[in-house]
């Protein structure tokens, strides 16, 4: 890997952060605040929230077994691909390299900042290709991005081709995870200790049940962390999304439920639409979600929403020609999609 500084954007390696009232503040035995101009009426929203969130993050580290000095909290997982972009990248120079198809805001931050986005498609059966990744970048290239299990394929890749990725490159691989409660692949959430130049993104917006409260995590190096606190808004995650995730980590058997229902209702859903002759092919999934292939996409899809049954349609995305994406809902959702398909097909 290239050296830290060698990857930053040259005026964010010279950062002077601000440093809030709360920031400065590091004792622990103070009773009045006076600092920061808050009214001192309308407890307890009338604080300041914590700005490097350290009641949630620790107990996150329990629960995503990371530690403390790896965890970088954010207004969705959205917050930390654009922070990446703004940390890593020279507008108008560097660029990033990615997987094809994939999750959408890689390439929209990648615009917004104006950096060159190389897609790299992926092989039949929608494999990664290290070797392929590898050979579309040049030294400007910063970030290699990975998402695992992929959206909106699926699947989840072997875990020595993005090895091979992560030996064969010499910047920055984030690795997106969003679904890996879904999976029962090895995260590389965990081997963080490992490879010092991957950023693994995690989010409560899919297994958690929290996609309102909108708190995404990114997990890498303290080196990379500093970073990434040092350019993001002093308080970025509100009161209000800090005590509510607190409280659904305190819950997680009740999450593990959700998923173990999820994953019965997934594979049921696979069988029924392998049944509708409507639909071609169901690909294999790793997530809450799958893709298939269907006769006529576009029909179906206006169909349904006549039906007021919203999927997404996938059909003009690279290699997802005719393809629907199905999230799993509660049964009785799945079984209104399946009764609204068996009238159509
Ligand atoms: C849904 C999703 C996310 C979640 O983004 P948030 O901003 O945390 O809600 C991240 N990555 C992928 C690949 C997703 O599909």
């Amino acid at each position: 890997m290239r050296l830290l500084e060698d990857l930053l954007r040259p005026n964010i390696k010279a950062l002077a952060p601000y440093s809030s009232a709360r920031n400065e503040y590091s004792g622990c035995t103070a009773h009045v605040y006076l600092d920061a101009n808050e009214n001192p009426y309308n407890a307890p929203y009338d604080r300041y929230p914590d700005p490097m969130q350290n009641e949630l993050k620790k107990e996150l580290s329990r629960v995503k077994r990371v530690p403390i000095e790896r965890i970088f909290l954010g207004n969705g997982s959205d917050e930390a691909i654009d922070l990446l972009y703004r940390c890593f990248t020279r507008p108008g120079i560097d660029n990033v390299v990615a997987i094809e198809p994939t999750y959408g805001m890689y390439r929209v931050c990648a615009d917004i900042n104006d950096i060159e986005y190389r897609p790299v498609l992926l092989d039949d059966g929608y494999r990664l290709n290290a070797e392929n990744l590898l050979h579309a970048c040049n030294s400007d290239t910063k970030i290699i991005w990975i998402c695992s299990p992929n959206n909106p394929t699926g699947n989840s890749f072997l875990h020595d081709e993005i090895v091979k990725v992560i030996n064969g490159f010499d910047g920055l691989v984030v690795i997106d995870e969003a679904y890996s409660d879904f999976s029962s692949c090895h995260p590389f959430r965990l081997e963080l200790a490992t490879y010092s130049n991957i950023v693994v993104l995690n989010t409560m917006s899919k297994a958690w049940g929290c996609a309102a409260i909108r708190l995404g995590m990114a997990f890498a190096s303290p080196e990379i962390i500093n970073v990434m606190n040092k350019v993001k808004y002093p308080y970025n995650i509100n009161l209000l999304t800090q005590r509510h995730a607190l409280e659904i980590l305190k819950n997680s058997y009740e999450v593990e439920k959700w998923v173990r229902t999820i994953l019965l209702e997934r594979s049921r859903m696979v069988s029924a639409f392998a049944l509708l002759p409507c639909c071609k092919q169901v690909y294999p999934t790793d997530a809450n979600f799958f893709l298939a292939k269907m006769d006529n996409a576009q029909a179906i899809y206006d169909y349904l929403v006549e039906k007021g049954i919203i999927v997404r349609n996938r059909t003009h995305v690279a290699l997802c020609n005719n393809c629907l994406r199905i999230t799993i809902g509660t049964k009785s959702e799945n079984n209104e999609l399946l009764s609204a398909l068996r009238q159509y097909c």
